[in-house]
């Protein structure tokens, strides 16, 4: 077939589409008649919208769209429509087992590669079309990324860490265990580098194979066995140089920082978001807002290490650390809401069930955010920090069609988006249990 071919069948294609007589809709588009609407870059409440969406995305929005004869409809007008919801911070390639040394050590990436799809729907099933994926081993979450994006397998949009990238002996190493105990694998695919060249060597390994975000450990973690919670564990010249490498080739960095100092050192080293939080004071405070730097704080997950981790075998030293820093973390969250740090949704799922992600709506109003603000942290704000603000976080036109649907109000009560019956992706419903 020659050039001239298909230009003949453009031209025939264009007049079909703008032929008086054909001007009924193309299979691709739908009209979504949308009771209430929250509008989350403004911060509003519209009632009585339209959204017409033609394949995955977005065509126009508002109150005087008319409706042709003939068009699919999706009538959600007795319910609230609100974009789909965005977790900043989700492991979505692991969850605790029944046993803690098992998941260590009798599981290889494969086992968890498995299951990973599993976890990713019910990822999209609780509403949360996009997620920024925090780490995972062995570039899992790339090829958990890939078969979403080619339609093999539901789940959420991803924006991928890969490897987390930690210092010898930090969080993000093999730690507590015989030093016969080692790394089984590529060192670099351990994540562990050390010296201002190879952590930037490290992060090019990881945009090598996929990253789009490069995540590090800039403090140690709760969830380990290393000593201090909220050490540093890379110097201010090696977190320097892992952002300025990821800042090269245009990516944003995030640390995973609990303790102050590690906090003030990574905000000056000019991270995206700041993980945890656990321990902010008014200085660490005011240089996240001076810097514009995003806190993501996983303030839910303390209710379920605190009942579930001892039941797995967690050692108590890690359970003991979780009693330390969780009550802490969530009044440090409320000291940064009232000091005007910039926060986004993210709530460490990975470390409890997926797809119960929306829990921690209810403590972040609990501790400062309001509703509405709440529901701008995983969406129009989360969208800012993944970079994605063109593409998602509100029902705007050109965006994607990412949106969900509740029956009840979630400005009334936010614990309404624990179950969310409706939820549509890239155009396509993916759950719908409002009009059955
Ligand atoms: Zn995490």
């Amino acid at each position: 077939m020659n050039k001239n071919y298909f230009k003949s069948i453009g031209v025939a294609l264009m007049l079909f589409c703008v032929m008086p007589g054909f001007a009924q809709q193309a299979d691709s588009v739908k009209y979504i008649k949308a009771g209430k609407f929250i509008d989350t870059d403004k911060g509003k409440v519209l009632t009585n919208q339209v959204i017409v969406v033609d394949h995955d995305t977005i065509k126009a929005v508002g109150g005087n769209i008319s409706i042709p004869a003939g068009a699919k409809v999706i009538d959600l007008s007795d319910a609230t429509v609100m974009p789909g919801l965005i977790d900043c911070h989700t492991h979505l390639t692991s969850q605790p087992g029944e046993n803690y040394y098992d998941d260590i050590f009798r599981k290889t990436p494969i086992d968890l590669a498995i299951v990973a799809p599993v976890y990713a729907k019910r990822t999209l099933m609780a509403g949360f079309t996009a997620c920024r994926d925090v780490g995972a081993p062995a570039f899992i979450d790339i090829a958990l990324r890939n078969a979403i994006n080619n339609g093999d397998v539901p789940g959420p949009r991803m924006l991928c860490a890969t490897l987390f990238i930690g210092s010898t002996g930090s969080h993000g190493d093999l730690n507590g265990f015989s030093p016969y105990l080692d790394w089984i694998g590529p060192k670099e695919m351990s994540g562990v580098a050390n010296g201002v060249d190879g952590v930037r060597k490290q992060v090019r390994y990881n945009i090598k194979y996929g990253a789009g975000v490069i995540k590090f450990g800039a403090s140690a973690g709760v969830l380990s066995e290393e000593e201090s919670v909220g050490a540093p564990q890379y110097t201010q010249e090696e977190m320097n140089a892992i952002v300025d490498e990821a800042h090269l080739w245009g990516l944003k960095a995030c640390a995973h920082a609990h303790g102050n100092l590690a906090i003030k050192m990574a905000v000056k080293a000019g991270v995206a978001s700041i993980e945890h939080g656990s321990f902010l004071d008014d200085e660490a405070i005011a240089l996240m807002k001076q810097h514009g730097t995003y806190l993501v704080a996983d303030i839910y997950n303390d209710d379920y290490i605190l009942s579930d981790y001892a039941k797995h075998g967690t050692p108590d030293k890690i359970i003991n650390k979780e009693k330390l820093v969780g009550k802490t973390q969530r009044l440090s969250f409320e000291r940064a809401v009232k000091g005007g740090v910039k926060i986004a949704f993210g709530t460490d799922a990975g470390v409890y069930p997926h797809g119960w992600n929306a829990k921690q709506f209810k403590y972040m109003v609990k501790f400062g955010l309001t509703p509405m603000q709440a529901i701008q942290a995983a969406t129009s704000s989360a969208a800012d920090l993944l970079g994605w603000q063109a593409k998602v976080g509100s029902i705007t036109a050109g965006k994607y069609a990412d949106l969900i649907a509740v029956k009840a109000d979630p400005l009334a009560d936010i614990t309404t988006l624990e179950n969310v019956p409706f939820v549509m992706k890239g155009g396509e419903v993916y759950k719908d249990e409002l009009r059955k």
